[in-house]
């Protein structure tokens, strides 16, 4: 039998679990702050052990990164349903179907060691090579809307790019992140030989999130979420990633396939229950096609509501603040279509996948990131009044636009006005991450910050080699 290094670390693993350290073979010294399969009670002690982990990591191979990466993606797809149904259960927002989904059918579109490919200069002068070298401990705050399914992809990222990682997960799904840690660092362990890629905080807090980003081991921030953290992130001293919040609006004009664009509105807007950051929040559709478009959606499988119904809903999905301004009901956040019919007065048919209803453009459910699955329509009077209200109503995030029309001068106008970070054309919101659409997917789109949708080479420094008057070759 060939004994490789990985072979040797493995029986050396077994031999100290045997002897009941726990410890691993490569980065189990005595100091080792104490934790369990990656998991930690403070942002320190999981700093330091990936700081540990980190040292390690570094001095292996591109194989060890792959199998590491490979780790993750196939707990998150073979365990999909019962990872799935975890998240569901402790965080309570969402659908199971799509909660499964997520783990199932997109981490394997979240891209590895495969996309750090160089770039090289080749002339008379000799050779000058671009690579990718990692930062070292990344910090990275996850939300409760994708706990696991962020994190994991994250961690793809990351660790493809040779990082180790420590997260400080929603306290709301703070339990399933903390168990997807434990499930990827056992099965690392055993495939590399190394502990810790990735640690944990097991009960993060506000004060354990700020300890992270004051960290000095932590060498990069990722920040996933709304605009509190994002604020944060941005005010940090700490380099950051900020994926921040979004308000996707949709426009529909005249000359667009109505039956396709109701079909993507439902399916972008219903997809987890409406709780993606790309996902479609308002639709401003020109008068010509708006009421063949309501009928559209009304019968591919949205159920809509009369002006006092929406009224009555309104009452429920917002609440008055301290601050006198409204903000979105929490306990609404993430609710199936039903529950939202019911809350407005109704009863939505077995099937129902939205709410929808007609709207004017200064309601509360266009102004806010409602994150449930009713969906406001505004009827407009031409399409450039459209791109006018989107551009509103999307308050300058810059995340994500969706247009559905077959007139490429709209295309283009509303490009160059939304100026977003994902804009899809003729599709539901989802393809804009590879999801029916092309190209590779993440949870962290990163539009303040401007890294866009986040990569393995986002979390890369670039490093030149100029090697002068020698290696060209031809
Ligand atoms: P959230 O802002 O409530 O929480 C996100 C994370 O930030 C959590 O871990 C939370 O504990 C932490 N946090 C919140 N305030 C903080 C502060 N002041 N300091 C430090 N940490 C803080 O968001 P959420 O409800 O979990 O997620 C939904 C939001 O995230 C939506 O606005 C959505 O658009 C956004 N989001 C964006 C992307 C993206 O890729 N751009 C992806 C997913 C979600």
């Amino acid at each position: 039998m060939e004994m490789t290094e990985d072979l040797i670390r493995n029986v050396i693993q077994q031999v100290l679990s045997q002897m009941g350290t726990g410890g691993s073979a490569t980065n189990g010294s005595s100091a080792r702050p104490s934790g369990k399969d990656g998991v930690y009670p403070t942002a320190d002690a999981a700093v330091l052990a990936a700081e540990a982990a980190f040292k390690h990591y570094r001095k292996r191979p591109l194989a060890c990164r792959r199998k590491a990466v490979e780790c993750i993606r196939s707990i998150c797809v073979e365990q999909a349903e019962e990872l799935g149904r975890m998240e569901l259960d402790e965080t309570k927002i969402g659908r199971l179907d799509h909660k499964i989904a997520k783990l199932r059918d997109a981490i394997p579109l979240v891209p590895g060691v495969e996309y750090l490919r160089t770039d090289n200069w080749s002339g008379d002068d000799g050779i000058t090579l671009t690579d990718y070298s990692p930062f070292g401990v990344i910090g990275a705050i996850t939300p409760v809307t994708h706990s696991l399914p962020t994190l994991a992809g994250n961690a793809i990222n990351m660790l493809a790019a040779g990082n180790t990682v420590v997260v400080n997960a929603h306290p709301s799904g703070a339990r399933v992140a903390a168990e997807g840690v434990r499930r990827f660092n056992r099965a690392i362990r055993q495939a590399i030989g190394i502990d810790d890629l990735i640690t944990i905080i097991e009960t993060p807090t506000l004060e354990s999130a700020a300890a992270l980003f004051d960290h000095r081991g932590v060498k990069l921030l990722v920040v996933t979420g709304g605009p509190a953290v994002a604020r944060a992130a941005l005010a940090s001293k700490r380099r950051a990633v900020v994926a921040g919040p979004g308000n996707p609006p949709v426009v529909v004009d005249p000359t667009a396939d109505i039956e396709n664009a109701a079909r993507s509105i439902i399916a972008g807007a219903a997809f987890d229950n409406n709780l993606l950051c790309i996902g479609e929040k308002q639709v401003f559709a020109v008068s010509d096609i708006f009421d063949k478009l309501m009928e559209a959606v009304g019968r591919l499988g949205g159920f809509r509501l009369s002006a006092s119904q929406i009224d009555a809903l309104t009452k429920k999905a917002f609440v008055q603040g301290d601050d006198k301004q409204y903000h979105v009901n929490k306990d609404l956040v993430g609710n199936d279509a039903a529950v939202l019919a019911r809350h407005a007065g109704s009863e939505a048919p077995k099937g129902t996948e939205i709410v929808f209803g007609e709207t004017g453009a200064d309601h509360l459910f266009v102004e806010h990131e409602q994150m449930m699955p009713f969906i406001p329509f505004v009827r407009v009077p031409d399409v450039d009044r459209a791109i006018d209200l989107a551009y509103s109503s999307e308050h300058g995030y810059g995340h994500t636009a969706i247009l559905h029309s077959r007139d490429t001068s709209v295309m283009s106008r509303m490009g160059k006005r939304m100026d977003c970070t994902v804009f899809v054309i003729n599709g539901p919101s989802t393809a804009g991450l590879g999801l029916g659409g092309e190209g590779v997917l993440s949870f962290s789109i990163a539009g303040p910050t401007g890294e866009g949708v986040t990569t393995p080479l986002t979390f890369c420094r670039q490093r030149r080699t100029a090697v002068v008057g020698s290696m060209r070759f031809v």
